[in-house]
């Protein structure tokens, strides 16, 4: 944007749809570099372009470059299967489906494929140009048709977007920049593509955005006073409130609207948590010893509260007399209506339908001073005859869609732990000794339905010994210990947070935690397994490069009824190839069976961690001269985490604090970054 001086989007004019080109032409800008610096600038420079321009499509236009259509509350699943794409790919440019499956083989990239076609078809009449809103509509288009004939419909919207799309090598304003190789294609055609798959691999992070939009505001912001450059304090005061903001509220639809309209060093006082809009939770770190705790608490109150092994569970509700009006859930996020009862999961998604009977009773639990809350909870399959917890896995077998509240076999009790926000007004800043005395003067217990946490505040050894051991006989995985005053016990949605430490009793002994890996691939089984996979290639994620990074094979764990199952799961997910933001070994003897798509997240057990050539996890990390990377070793299958998104598995960064905190056990340096990855 900065540039020769010439308008480096001549078709984009004030008040004028945003041209998909032009973000195209960033993105290619963004793909040719690996410095965040560079890329956040390039983000924020164009946001700025479109605050200048078009404001009205600052939304639109984040979703393009956050790769999703709407917060995850709306429930609008992305990643569209690859053959689906092959085929409309092939439809739309004349060419084969051994042809595209071909170019696959060899590219290893369809949005590359697709480019590639698109470039060698004769075009008749040069197609309208594509707009923003344009195309986040036809992708909205694309992955909300359901029911029947779905796949043809799916089919006809990326052609239709595709056909649309510029064949040129470059997007307009990026002349010269060649399609064919990796980096850099400025393609239309090729971007579609990658939003479909779900990764636009431009190593552009949500959080990146999220810094650019806050930086491309002030500076708007700065340039409409008359100044022209704006202060780096201003810069980093924005950042600050948009983060915070988000992280309470993380919907743009809500933000992006209060933002234009206050301004962003007015949108703290405007935009605050709220139901409806459900937060990130708050996480844990792991920890190996109850005196690893006590080293990091020294000289603070924490309470020890019971870990309850259920699915957590954010319960949002407004009585219909409140006088306020909250965001809906569901299609239409940010949309305001009266009365609201709603639950979500940890990665926002809508449970209501999985829980009709925890809403149908919800209001006997409150006191009638109680209009409106956000509750911090974690629902568990419950004994109603012996009254008692029942296994984490008993739970998994409750269906999760249509739940007729009188057909339920697995009976849950809430077993509540925080209050976020009560009667009208957000609570996260209060310590968590004010939010707890709120949850308990909020709700009455309801025996086998409604219960407060179990908690034991002391910082005596044997006493936490006694509370993790009792946690255990109540079938609890262990504790969960807070901080309990001052302004480090507020609640910080969103972070893995060392203010809570989870003391697992498994995993005293071991590494302090299980991990959560994403399936890549799998290995036929030998003897009477050669019908199913046997073994399976287990990565996690790098979350600021995007790329999943192998850590292990894993056999152990898995009954033969199990390995079927996931036979039968997993093969409809194939692929003839891993996909480009794979990291894996080269190796020939080290590639699995079959590649699969990513969807399936399994909680892994392991004794401990080493280094490895075979596997990549934590690689750049290590910066080992070798290119070790990180792996587990006998490793065990525990469950499917069927409530965690492959990007919300283990990062690579944990994989890789982990092994240093082992590496370190004795020399008391364990590392300690305190940010969610
Ligand atoms: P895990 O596999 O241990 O559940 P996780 O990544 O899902 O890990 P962590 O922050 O590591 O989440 O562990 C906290 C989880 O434990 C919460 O997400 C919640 O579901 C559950 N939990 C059970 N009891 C409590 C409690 N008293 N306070 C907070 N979380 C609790």
């Amino acid at each position: 944007l900065k540039g020769s001086g010439k308008d480096p989007y001549p078709d984009w004019k004030p008040g004028e749809p945003v041209p998909y080109a032009a973000l195209c032409t960033t993105f290619s800008l963004i793909e040719m570099t690996t410095k965040r610096l560079i890329i956040s600038s390039h983000c924020s420079l164009f946001l700025r372009q479109v605050l200048r321009l078009t404001p009205d499509e600052l939304l639109p236009t984040i979703h393009l470059m956050i790769n999703k259509l709407a917060a995850d509350y709306a429930g609008i699943e992305l990643g569209i299967g690859e053959s689906l794409i092959m085929k409309a790919i092939g439809e739309s440019t004349g060419r084969s489906l051994t042809v595209i499956k071909n170019d696959q083989n060899q590219i290893g990239d369809l949005g590359l494929v697709a480019a590639k076609s698109r470039s060698n078809q004769p075009t008749m009449f040069k197609p309208k140009a594509l707009t923003v809103r344009g195309v986040l509509d036809g992708l909205m288009g694309i992955a909300t048709v359901s029911g029947h004939g779905s796949q043809d419909k799916k089919i006809a919207g990326i052609k239709k977007l595709l056909s649309a799309a510029d064949t040129s090598a470059a997007g307009k304003g990026s002349k010269g920049i060649d399609i064919t190789k990796d980096k850099g294609g400025a393609s239309e055609t090729k971007f579609i593509i990658r939003f479909l798959e779900g990764k636009l691999r431009l190593g552009l992070a949500e959080k990146t955005v999220l810094v650019a939009l806050a930086h491309a505001m002030v500076a708007h912001e700065t340039e409409k006073k008359g100044n022209k450059v704006p202060s780096g304090d201003a810069l980093s005061k924005g950042e600050s409130i948009l983060k915070t903001v988000y992280s309470e509220l993380p919907s743009y639809e809500v933000v992006v609207p209060a933002m234009l309209e206050h301004g962003i060093f007015h949108l703290r006082e405007n935009c605050k948590l709220q139901p409806g809009v459900p937060l990130k939770p708050m996480l844990a770190k792991p920890t190996k010893s109850i005196t690893e705790v006590l080293d990091r608490f020294e000289g603070k109150t924490f309470t020890c509260e019971y870990k309850y092994d259920g699915e957590r569970a954010q319960i949002h509700y407004v009585a219909e007399d409140s006088p306020q009006q909250y965001a809906s859930s569901g299609p239409e996020p940010g949309k305001r209506k009266k009365g609201l009862s709603a639950i979500f999961s940890r990665n926002s998604e809508d449970l209501s339908k999985k829980y009709p009977d925890i809403l149908a009773k919800l209001h006997t639990w409150i006191r009638p001073e109680t209009k409106s809350f956000v509750l911090d909870c974690e629902t568990v399959a419950w004994d109603l005859q012996e009254k008692k917890v029942l296994p984490f896995q008993q739970l998994m077998t409750r269906k999760r869609k249509d739940v007729k509240a009188d057909e339920i076999t697995v009976k849950v009790c809430v077993f509540a732990f925080d209050m976020l926000f009560y009667n009208g007004e957000a609570v996260v800043e209060k310590s968590l000794r004010e939010r707890r005395e709120l949850l308990h003067s909020a709700f009455s217990a309801v025996e086998s339905e409604f219960a407060f946490a179990q908690y034991g505040d002391t910082s005596e050894l044997e006493e936490i010994q006694v509370l993790l051991d009792e946690s255990v006989k109540s079938s609890c995985e262990g504790l969960m210990v807070k901080m309990l005053d001052t302004d480090e016990s507020g609640y910080e949605p969103s972070k893995r947070s060392r203010n809570w430490l989870k003391v697992k009793k498994d995993y005293l002994s071991g590494v302090g935690d299980s991990l959560d890996l994403v399936v890549l691939g799998a290995y036929y089984g030998k003897g009477k397994r050669t019908s199913v996979y046997g073994a399976f290639l287990l990565a996690c994620y790098n979350s600021s490069k995007q790329i999943y990074e192998t850590v292990c094979n894993i056999g152990t764990g898995f009954s033969e009824a199990i390995l079927e199952e996931l036979h039968s799961k997993l093969s409809e997910n194939t692929i003839d190839r891993p996909k480009p933001f794979y990291s894996h070994s080269q190796v020939p003897k080290d590639q699995p069976d079959v590649w699969f798509e990513p969807r399936f997240v399994w909680e892994v057990k392991t004794a401990d961690l080493t280094l490895s050539p075979r596997y990549k996890a934590g690689a750049d990390a290590l910066n080992d001269a070798s290119g070790k990377g990180i792996s587990l070793r006998f490793p065990r299958f525990i469950k499917e985490r069927e409530d965690k998104k492959t990007e919300e598995a283990t990062g690579s960064r944990m994989v890789v604090e982990m092994y240093q905190k082992q590496e370190s056990v004795g020399k008391n340096k364990g590392p300690s970054v305190d940010d969610d990855f």
